[in-house]
């Protein structure tokens, strides 16, 4: 029988054309030579698949244990945008891009190097016997300037970029798949945090420990409402004509069982991107409420302390944010004047008319309205009048120094004065010394919060505090009110 054009292996492994007639044993051997290539090769580009190049990788792996200057590194690379191409030139256009891409890839790395299509847009590099770091960083650059230039493809100029992840064998990898994974993680990270112009990076096994402290962290916040492990601090705010408790900030803590406590700096971001935010944030709400009003039954003499509670800007999204306020204040029976609710600047700048919309009502509701951090973010002073604001904090930023800085002195008599021309009060965050408290009392501020008068506490703690300030006030003999501060 006659066979023509099939293909058999040479001594590389690659087939060759046979011409003329063989026999049958040259026949099945080639029929083999065939099957096992294809096994190994991807049938649009003729690069290595998968396959191959995790059995490569775990013949360098094996020489890494033998060897211990030797060193190899693995590139995995993405096409930028290649649905896009596809889905607007054509699958022809976008498989002739990707054997386009396949002959670039080769023509930057030596012959010993293998170039792999692992499937879809995906590639891989193993980078063998290389002398350093540089080695792998040059031709990620080579690879990048190559792909910079437009492929001529059917009379279409396509341009294509590419992110790349780069593993080193130094690392210390035991699998074919570890190497892999890290070059794959590296290269996602380069894809969705495109940092100017850079189309590759390095693996780092730092940020690898770190991502997946961050993951387990992630994993155990999402049972740790059902598990009852937040809690919640309260900070005292006070006034600065009497010096006496006008009210408290709720702040959330975590109680974790491993880490110990945990900061809402760290959590709460967490909780925005999971979504966990709308019940954490629900619970903190009726916690408050709750806390409140059994302080009021309990310090009758204080009847008209506040209870202030942070709100998120993801929890606006929401559209039943002012159902859970309701519910907050009908379920714990507290009156909706003794609750405040902070907002930050970014609240205002996103979707500005919804929200305040939503503002008006909580304030037709009888809620306070704080707005947070007040001077750190973008909100204009011309359009703060818009939006039904009680009181700006002012932040620490602008409170630490303002004891000897001029240009501090004068943003916070600014936005005092602006403040009181827009009927609303000011408090001063962050406060931690006497001369800070003496400098914003002669500015005119209303509150002041901050390490100088008290920490956040937690509930025993806060109520001894109220318990002690009623005490001193009530004695006749007391001296100036800011003595009771001094003497903690
Ligand atoms: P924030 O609302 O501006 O809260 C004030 C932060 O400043 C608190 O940090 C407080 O402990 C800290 N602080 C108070 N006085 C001083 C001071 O004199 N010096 C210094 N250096 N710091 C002071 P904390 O409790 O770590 O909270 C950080 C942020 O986390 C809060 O900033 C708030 O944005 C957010 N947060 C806290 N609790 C919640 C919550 O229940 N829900 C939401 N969405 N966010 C919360
Ligand atoms: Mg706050
Ligand atoms: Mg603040």
């Amino acid at each position: 029988m006659l066979v023509r054009g099939l293909a058999v292996g040479d001594s590389t492994g690659k087939p060759q054309r046979l011409a003329g007639s063989q026999t049958d044993i040259t026949e099945k051997k080639a029929a083999e030579a065939q099957l096992r290539y294809d096994s190994c090769h991807d049938s649009l580009t003729g690069l290595a698949n998968r396959r191959l190049f995790m059995e490569r990788l775990e013949e360098v792996i094996a020489r890494t244990a033998d060897d211990k200057n030797y060193l190899f590194a693995v590139l995995f690379l993405d096409l930028d945008r290649f649905k896009v191409i596809n889905d607007t030139l054509g699958h022809k256009i976008g498989d002739r891009l990707l054997v386009a891409v396949a002959r670039t890839l080769e023509s930057c790395v030596r012959p010993e190097d293998t170039v792999a299509r692992l499937g879809g847009d995906e590639f891989t590099v193993l980078l063998d016997n290389i002398k350093g770091i540089d080695n792998a960083t040059q031709a990620a650059e080579r690879i990048q300037n190559q792909l910079a230039l437009p492929f001529n493809i059917g009379g279409n100029e396509v341009f294509s970029t590419v992110s790349m992840g780069i593993a080193l064998s130094s690392t210390g990898y035991k699998q074919a798949e570890d190497i892999l994974r890290d070059a794959d993680m590296t290269m996602y990270g380069v894809k969705n945090h495109r940092n100017g112009g850079q189309y590759y990076q390095i693996f780092d096994p730092t940020l690898h420990s770190k991502a997946m402290g961050m993951l387990q962290l992630e994993n155990d916040l999402r049972g740790a409402l059902g598990r009852q492990e937040f809690v919640l601090c309260y900070q005292p705010i006070v006034s600065l004509k009497s010096f006496r408790i006008v009210g408290f900030e709720a702040l959330i803590r975590w109680q974790h069982k491993e880490l110990g406590l945990v900061s809402p700096v760290q959590f709460i971001p967490m909780a925005e991107a999971t979504g966990l935010i709308n019940a954490i944030g629900y619970w903190t709400l009726e916690e408050a409420c709750r806390q409140l009003k059994f302080w009021q039954k309990q310090f009758p003499g204080k009847p008209s302390l506040t209870v202030s509670v942070n709100l998120s800007t993801k929890q606006f999204t929401q559209t039943d944010l002012l159902n859970q306020i309701e519910k907050a204040l009908q379920i714990t029976g507290l009156e909706s004047r003794f609750l405040k609710l902070e907002i930050t600047e970014s609240v205002l700048v996103e979707n500005a008319d919804r929200v305040n919309a939503m503002l008006v009502k909580m304030r037709q509701m009888g809620v306070r309205l704080s707005l947070d951090d007040f001077g750190t973010g973008y909100s204009s002073l011309s359009y703060m009048h818009s939006f039904p604001i009680d009181t700006l904090k002012i932040d620490r930023s602008f409170v630490n120094g303002v004891d000897t800085e001029l240009g501090k002195i004068e943003i916070i008599r600014t936005v005092v004065g602006l403040a009181w021309n827009l009927g609303m009060d000011t408090i001063a965050e962050g406060v931690e010394t006497k001369t800070q408290m003496y400098q914003l009392k002669s500015l005119k501020c209303n509150s002041a919060q901050g390490y100088y008068f008290s920490r956040p506490l937690d509930v025993k703690a806060a109520e001894a505090l109220i318990a002690q300030e009623r005490e001193y006030f009530s004695n006749p003999n007391k001296l100036e009110g800011l003595e009771f501060w001094a003497r903690k």
